[in-house]
């Protein structure tokens, strides 16, 4: 059967409907993606020959505040991916109380075989398609799989460009130089980092002896990897698209760093004494103390959830681990720190970002670090906190804590008309 991302999402929410003792009638909208846009729009090749690329920007909810999502440019995209990331994004905002609802974009791409000025083309084309969408008010885009802070600077432009004025607040993420915040580069991973700190405290596992695998080595899990090991838990495997290598004594994570940021996402030729090279799935099942799959959605599922040998995982992607592995995982008493919450950093310094801008402010890099650290301390004792009480999975008691926020932002407006 082929997986998919929102059949997820929704018996996800549901199950936390029924934890609340809610009615079908408190959350039966929240089932569904407020607005679906999807576009086709050609881009001039290098070569001179025209392409049609295949986009999305779907809001998922504006109850709590304009939608907020990042854009991934992938070959996997489509419409119930978008829609997926979309409805996490409104969960991760409420469940961390920041005024946002939930979006995400995505453009059907492999920017593998693109050249710089391909990409900046599609992005340039595929924002003024969605323009009519996107705005500091409306939905607000990020960076998210193969888009950074380049790409936010090419959207920012374009989007300047309409209106005719700067409009540094329609993108977060940005080049600090047009108004992007100091801390925004690593906070996914510093919030990743934080979680796996609170969730080891709260555990009773030292994090100085703690051993750690990371799937992927991106934006989320290359920062993850780097401050985890800062912090002095021993980091003994990591994996890009490639592949992974692992030592069991440790792995010196600033020189894999290096090498990746030269030579792409080619782990696998990396060479160093006693590393031995291993395959994905290999580093999701290695005895460690904390497993952090984030790469992509789906990489923890029925097939190997048997096998996962790490005492907790921490969700450093969206989506990694599927409902029924959740299950499994949940029998085996393997603690979860879920994606809403664990990478929820990105999104939080996102809106201090957005926050400096539409007010002309500039914050240091110690205030952005120090708010984001008494933020995710909070969410992560709350979900916590509610999950002994009630006896539930974290992931159950982050979607009860947010869900909770969303039916009530819903009831305190009312339906419209
Ligand atoms: P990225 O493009 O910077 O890095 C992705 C990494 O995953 C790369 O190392 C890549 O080689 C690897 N990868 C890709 N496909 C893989 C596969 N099939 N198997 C193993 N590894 C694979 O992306 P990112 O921004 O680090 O995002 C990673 C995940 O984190 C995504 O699920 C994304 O939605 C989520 N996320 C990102 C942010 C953010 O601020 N960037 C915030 C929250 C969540």
């Amino acid at each position: 059967m082929q997986y998919n991302p929102y059949d997820n999402v929704i018996k996800t929410i549901t199950n936390a409907a029924q934890v609340l003792g809610l009615d079908e009638n408190d959350y039966i909208a929240i089932l569904y993606p407020e607005r679906e846009l999807k576009v086709s729009f050609p881009v001039k090749m290098d070569d001179g020959t025209l392409r049609v690329f295949e986009g999305y920007r779907i809001q998922h909810s504006s109850l709590r505040g304009p939608c907020k999502g990042g854009v991934r440019f992938h070959q996997d995209v489509n419409s119930d991916e978008v829609k997926a990331l979309a409805a996490w994004m409104s969960f991760k905002c409420a469940v961390v109380g920041i005024p946002y609802g939930g979006g995400k974009g995505g453009v059907k791409v492999d920017t593998t075989k693109l050249s710089k000025d391909e990409i900046e083309r599609i992005t340039r084309r595929y924002t003024s398609m969605i323009l009519p969408f996107i705005g500091p008010e409306k939905d607000i885009p990020a960076p998210d799989v193969n888009t950074n802070a380049e790409v936010m600077g090419w959207m920012m432009d374009t989007y300047s460009m309409m209106q005719g004025y700067a409009v540094p607040g329609v993108v977060t993420g940005k080049p600090i130089e047009i108004g992007g915040s100091l801390g925004r580069g690593e906070a996914t991973g510093r919030g990743v980092m934080i979680s796996t700190r609170e969730i080891l405290k709260k555990l009773n596992i030292p994090f100085s002896k703690a051993t750690v695998a990371i799937q992927g080595m991106g934006n989320v899990g290359g920062v993850s990897a780097k401050l985890i090991s800062e912090q002095g838990a021993v980091v003994v495997a990591v994996s890009d698209v490639s592949g992974g290598i692992y030592n069991p004594e440790g792995l010196d994570v600033s020189d894999i760093r290096k090498y990746l940021s030269v030579r792409g996402n080619l782990l696998k030729d990396y060479t160093a004494p006693d590393i031995k090279q291993i395959t994905n799935e290999e580093l999701l099942r290695l005895p460690v103390d904390v497993l952090i799959p984030a790469a992509m959605e789906n990489q923890l599922n029925a097939g190997n959830a048997g096998y996962i040998q790490a005492k907790v995982i921490v969700e450093g992607a969206n989506g990694p681990t599927t409902v029924e592995a959740d299950d499994i995982l949940k029998s085996r008493g393997i603690t979860l720190v879920p994606d809403i919450l664990a990478n929820a950093g990105g999104v939080v310094v996102s809106y201090f970002e957005w926050t400096q801008n539409i007010q002309a402010l500039f914050w240091g890099e110690d205030e952005v670090n120090e708010r984001l650290n008494r933020i995710m301390v909070n969410a992560i004792d709350e979900v916590f906190s509610l999950h002994k009480e009630k006896d539930i999975t974290m992931r159950t008691s982050a979607y009860c804590l947010a869900l909770q926020k969303i039916v009530t932002a819903e009831k305190l407006r009312g339906i419209f008309p």
